[in-house]
């Protein structure tokens, strides 16, 4: 269970969850700018069923590329991460429902874009002993929490009380209305404070994560 990245460099880390918003200029940003980013996409919000998360913040059903999109933040360099089917409070379920969650989640993933995930984020962070061997069980190498959430307007909300980004942070967006004006914001904003974006896949191999 990781929360932040092991490393003394400024660099921080930028993820985003769920996927209920699809706004093209955001994957026009990051395929223009090779700005890393990894995606943690719950089936329902991608498909646009059932209700939207309540943290998503405003997040509403603009799915109409569904997968198209997802296949096109991946094309632009997004990793594509698991973030469940329904978006569950995980410690509600027994094993074989966390299970199901999150084997089926990567499966369909990796059907959809062609790469299975190796990182779950459990919606809400919430997880138990039996999310770890579940997820396990479905190949997954690490579950990922985060240190600060952006919100609307590209402000960080951090855990720590000197509002200070620290070398490892893992920044955590949701794909909601006005991401791109948002992201640009934020991107703009670490860099004045001399923090990189750091490349979330290399990090966590050199702290010793295997595939
Ligand atoms: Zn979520």
């Amino acid at each position: 269970m990781i929360s932040s990245i092991p490393t003394r460099r400024k660099v921080v880390f930028l993820t985003i969850d769920d996927g209920w918003e699809q706004d093209p200029g955001f994957v026009r940003q990051v395929r223009d700018g090779r700005i890393p980013v990894a995606a943690f996409v719950t089936r329902d919000a991608v498909e646009a069923r059932g209700a939207a998360d309540p943290t998503a913040q405003g997040g509403r059903y603009l799915g109409a590329g569904k997968w198209d999109y997802v296949r096109e933040m991946r094309e632009a360099g997004v990793t594509i991460e698991n973030h469940t089917l329904t978006h569950p409070d995980l410690r509600a379920l027994g094993y074989e429902g966390q299970r199901a969650e999150i084997c089926g989640a990567s499966r369909l993933i990796r059907r959809q874009v062609g790469t299975g995930p190796w990182l779950l984020r459990p919606p809400f962070g919430n997880h138990n002993t039996l999310t770890r061997r579940a997820a396990k069980a479905c190949g997954v190498k690490a579950l990922l929490l985060w240190t600060a959430t952006v919100q609307p307007g590209g402000k960080i909300a951090y855990q720590v009380p000197d509002k200070k980004l620290r070398p490892g942070d893992v920044l955590l967006l949701h794909f909601r209305p006005n991401l791109s004006r948002d992201f640009r914001v934020l991107v703009s904003k670490i860099k004045r404070r001399g923090f990189e974006i750091g490349n979330l896949d290399a990090y966590l191999e050199a702290a010793g994560v295997t595939r």
